[in-house]
């Protein structure tokens, strides 16, 4: 059947894309439908056409899946920050749960049974909104030339409105209103990144959910002896409300999309607001189970962005690592030392490893701060590093835990865990496709994958984190890993 551009076409959505895409069938041609919900009977308009398929716009739902919930934020199909938020929150996790799967089927080339015997079911969380401890809201006008703060449109740079997101904290609001309001009282401009003209570029909040403090960073284009004009008036009101403990500004002239300039100038407050992450218990519900490690936060540094599901995240890896108190552990790709600091308390000695030069001294300075001497940090790419220790140092390892960027591990930071041969390797991941890649020539290269939880962080967005545990196969046991899929294709059956 021959479809055009325009064509109105009706599907039952069967599948969902790992973008949150619906999928229908028309005799076996697939759509791919966007803000459609599983289980949907929808009337779609043909958008783009492909040679094995096609691209369709929800014009209709013509009988709802039973996964179709009311979305809370009337924005959420123009923003696409939350591609999945008219899905169920039980039915995101299954979405979640199968990406995991599959990738490890398909990619990973592991089998599926096995798969299903290691996946642990994947940690969702209580509440699936306002979550996010970080936001960052760029400024611009609307076409009467009032200042806004809200977010892009689509893959566009013009600004809608909307100063509620509900992925981050209730205060967000206010604080953008106020200073929303400021700028309209004392004739403040915009930046406008066509002309890059205007001064008002960016807010940044972040809030600490333990320690209820409250961070506003205001991106700006100059500084000409005075950072925001009559800024004490401005002071005046952020400064009322509850928890606010740090006010700064960041000075960004260049005509980039990097949101943060390079320097901060704290103009109110502390210049640092902190936070706690504790040990919970992950056999028990994620119950806390003793004291936590503060870690103090700049406008600047990286950290976790959902610090409720972090905590169940790191206490997984804590838990895959199996620390007695005797372990020499490498913590790859550490960022401000989060996991290495959590490893510390349980392992003799941690190490870790990181690209950017001021996450380490962050590293080094929350560890100071926590009492905590028995970690140690290494600037640099953890490809290189790791190499580099090991040839010629003959450093050794434990446990080695990697947390890598999307991009995953690099060949040559994988081939030197393997060297190292560490009793057990932690790899925490924020895309599960590298992950099954790389946990493949893990597998290939002598380790035995024991288990896979997904945790979910960011939850009405396809994203998810997962977690995995390897060990290495024992001289006696290394004979033949028995369910890698080349050998399923040898033996020409499905199970092998
Ligand atoms: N484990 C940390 C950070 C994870 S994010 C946490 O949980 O907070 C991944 C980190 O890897 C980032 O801090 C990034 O700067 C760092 N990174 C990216 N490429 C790297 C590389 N090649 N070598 C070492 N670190 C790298």
């Amino acid at each position: 059947m021959e479809f055009k551009k325009n064509d109105i076409v009706t599907v039952t959505i069967e599948d969902i894309s790992s973008e949150g895409e619906g999928i229908g069938k028309v005799n076996g041609y697939p759509f791919f439908v966007k803000d459609a919900v599983i289980g949907d009977k929808a009337k779609i308009r043909v958008t783009k056409v492909k040679k094995n398929y096609s691209f369709g716009r929800l014009e209709e739902v013509l009988e709802p899946s039973p996964y179709r919930v009311e979305p809370v934020c009337v924005y959420h199909k123009q923003c696409g920050g939350c591609q999945i938020q008219a899905m169920s929150y039980e039915r995101q996790l299954i979405f979640k749960q199968d990406k995991i799967k599959n990738n490890l089927i398909r990619i990973g080339g592991f089998k599926p049974e096995f798969v299903d015997r290691i996946m642990e079911p994947i940690v969702g969380m209580e509440n699936p909104f306002r979550y996010r401890n970080k936001a960052q809201y760029p400024i611009g006008c609307d076409k009467e030339g009032n200042p806004v703060a809200g977010f892009y449109a689509g893959r566009t740079h013009s600004i809608i409105a909307n100063t509620n997101c509900y992925l981050g904290v209730e205060e967000n609001k206010e604080i953008l209103e106020v200073i929303l309001e400021h700028m309209k009282n004392y004739h403040v401009s915009a930046y406008d990144e066509a002309t890059g003209k205007g001064l008002m570029r960016h807010v940044l909040i972040r809030k600490g959910f333990t320690s209820k403090e409250i961070m506003v960073c205001l991106v700006i284009n100059w500084y000409k002896g005075e950072y925001i004009p009559s800024q004490e008036k401005l002071l005046e009101v952020l400064t009322r409300i509850p928890g606010m403990a740090s006010i700064s500004v960041s000075i960004n002239t260049e005509n980039t999309n990097v949101i943060m300039g390079r320097e901060v100038h704290t103009i109110w407050g502390k210049e640092r607001i902190t936070d706690t992450i504790h040990v919970r218990d992950t056999l028990h519900e994620f119950v806390l189970t003793g004291a936590g490690i503060t870690f103090s936060i700049s406008p600047l540094s990286f950290y976790q962005v959902n610090p409720v599901q972090t905590e169940k995240l790191y206490s997984l890896a804590l838990d895959y690592a199996g620390l007695t108190g005797e372990e020499t552990v490498w913590d790859l790709y550490c960022g401000i030392g989060t996991i290495s600091l959590f490893l510390a308390g349980k392992a003799k000695q941690v190490y870790g490893v990181e690209i950017v030069p001021q996450a380490i001294e962050d590293a080094k300075e929350n560890a100071a701060n926590n009492g905590i001497t028995n970690a140690q940090f290494f600037v640099g790419k953890a490809e290189e590093v790791l190499p580099e220790k090991y040839e010629k140092e003959g450093v050794f390892a434990d446990v080695i835990v990697v947390d890598p960027p999307r991009k995953g591990c690099d060949s040559a930071c994988l081939e030197t865990m393997l060297k190292m041969q560490p009793e057990r390797i932690v790899y925490v991941s924020c895309d599960s496709a590298t992950l099954a890649r790389d946990l493949k020539i893990l597998c290939e290269g002598g380790y035995e994958l024991k288990k896979v939880r997904g945790v979910d962080q960011f939850s009405m967005t396809v994203h998810t984190e997962a977690i995995s545990l390897l060990t290495k196969i024992s001289a006696t046991g290394k004979k033949k890993i028995s369910y890698r899929e080349e050998e399923i294709a040898d033996c020409g059956c499905i199970y092998g």
